[in-house]
């Protein structure tokens, strides 16, 4: 099994006094840094944790966070970052996924934290107490284990039931290493963090940061204008965004441009409408259109900004040492045919938890299928024609109509639900519903979305629900959403 010492401690023995994080209100070099993350993890080990134990997290993006994700990872447990916008009840299912863990938490998700473990079985822990923890016990650092599990992420599956992505220290390394050797590195760069680190696009620059020795801005909650205060600022080198969030931050910023230090505007998380990067283009942004998802510990895929004009739309190619392929009923397809993404390489995931079923057929001999479609033209290039089975992707925020439905048919008085995604200038897509009723049952739209407030998180709520006396179906009885999206176009017209 290879080995590597611990990332923050190699660093913190090689560059002590370098930034490593700074907020609005702190900034902490990598030898603070590391000696917090030794008293959390020493607290953590006291508190019973083992290596290899998962350990779930459900934070904002503060220093706090950031250390006990490191405390993590220095004694060997894994990290389950759980996504602070989902209701109790998203959240108790899946801490009872992983098995009931620890759940470590802070101040501003307290409550929700504490309602859902006791839900789920589990145990919630204060993070300010472990980071703030003195103990003379000196903490055993083992080195990573680079096939071992180093966090579980969980994703919406097509079924609504979500799955929980393995990812080990060595999909971690890798995924930093490619975007290494893809966007190159300078003494003075400093990748601004207003992604959250539930997400795998924030947490991979954690791992850059402590791999790179590479100071890394976290900003709690995505803000436009101190975003852009920021960036034209000069301090900052790379920023992940998704479009609606780059969006916020254009309609903002007016006539002003960024610093030249800005070099790498990492854009991601799903489709940009197009003319969103002729914009982007027109005032020479440096804009780095990139595919990649949880199971590919995040970018994998990358457009230099020198290719967004000639290939307008493209994700680009796969960053070294990463395949793609199209495949088409288990053929390799013609250049520029459609058909199914498959990815292989050293960043992509071990195994969906407890779900081996899913994992089989996630994998094909070593290649994994994305679910999205998309083409690849004669030069290499690759175009993401359509997302998963499905999926909406809401202001980056991934939504299955199943989770949905699923909801909306528990509800009193409902036969049937479906759900489909309807552009949204503001955030790419939004679900909105259709129902049938029983025989007799009285229909308010009101008390429906009210139902899903209550089990759903925000972004997953419909924002409108309209009755149908039946809704599409095949001979087999299969929902017909292609259907449901032609009525729906009928009624806007
Ligand atoms: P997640 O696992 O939450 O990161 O979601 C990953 C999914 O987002 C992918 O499987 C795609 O469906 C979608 N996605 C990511 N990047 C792009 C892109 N550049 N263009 C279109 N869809 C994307
Ligand atoms: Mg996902
Ligand atoms: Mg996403």
């Amino acid at each position: 099994n290879p080995a590597m010492p611990q990332w923050l401690a190699q660093r913190a023995q090689l560059t002590p006094e370098r930034m490593a994080i700074e907020t609005k209100q702190e900034r902490l070099t990598f030898r603070q840094l590391f000696a917090r993350a030794c008293c959390a993890a020493s607290a953590l080990r006291t508190a019973g944790v083992q290596p290899d134990d998962l350990v779930a997290s459900l934070q904002s993006n503060t220093v706090d966070c950031v250390v006990t994700i490191h405390a993590l990872m220095l004694i060997g447990a894994v990290m389950v970052p759980l996504n602070t916008r989902l209701s109790t009840e998203e959240l108790s299912r899946q801490i009872r996924d992983c098995g009931r863990p620890l759940v470590i938490t802070d101040q501003d998700n307290l409550s929700k934290a504490a309602r859902a473990s006791e839900r789920g079985g589990s145990v919630v822990l204060r993070a300010e107490a472990l980071t703030h923890s003195h103990t003379d016990q000196e903490t055993v650092i083992k080195d990573i284990q680079l096939n071992r599990p180093c966090t579980v992420i969980f994703t919406s599956g097509t079924t609504g039931h979500p799955k929980g992505v393995v990812l080990t220290s060595g999909n971690h390394w890798w995924n930093a290493n490619a975007s290494l050797i893809n966007l190159g590195l300078s003494a003075d760069d400093q990748w601004l963090c207003c992604v959250p680190l539930f997400h795998v696009s924030g947490l991979s620059i954690l791992m850059k940061s402590v791999i790179y020795g590479m100071p890394i801005y976290l900003m709690k909650k995505f803000d436009p204008e101190r975003v852009n205060h920021l960036l034209l600022s000069g301090n900052i080198s790379h920023i992940s965004v998704v479009a609606s969030m780059l969006r916020r931050m254009l309609d903002v910023l007016g006539p002003k441009r960024y610093s030249n230090t800005l070099r790498c505007i990492l854009l991601g998380g799903g489709p940009v409408p197009a003319a969103m990067l002729q914009y982007c283009l027109d005032r020479r942004m440096p804009i780095y259109q990139t595919y990649g998802m949880s199971e590919t510990a995040s970018q994998a895929v990358t457009l230099p900004p020198e290719y967004m004009r000639e290939k307008a739309g493209s994700a680009g190619k796969p960053l070294f040492p990463i395949q793609i392929r199209i495949d088409k009923d288990g053929q390799a397809a013609a250049p520029g045919e459609p058909g199914e993404i498959l990815i292989k390489g050293p960043t992509v995931f071990s195994h969906y938890l407890n779900n081996k079923e899913a994992t089989e057929e996630a994998f094909d001999d070593y290649w994994f299928h994305s679910g999205d479609i998309g083409r690849i033209d004669e030069d290499g290039f690759l175009f993401v024609l359509d997302r998963r089975k499905d999926l909406i992707i809401s202001g980056g925020e991934n939504v299955y109509p199943a989770e949905i439905e699923s909801v909306l048919s528990g509800c009193k008085g409902i036969r049937r639900a479906g759900v489909i995604g309807i552009p949204s200038p503001e955030w790419g897509r939004v679900p909105i519903a259709f129902v049938s009723l029983n025989e007799g049952a009285h229909f308010s739209e009101s008390e429906l979305i009210a139902a899903c407030n209550a089990q759903l998180a925000g972004y997953k709520v419909p924002r409108r629900i309209f009755v149908l006396n039946e809704l599409p179906e095949n001979a087999a009885h299969k929902l017909l959403r292609r259907k449901l999206h032609a009525i729906y176009e009928k009624m806007v017209q």
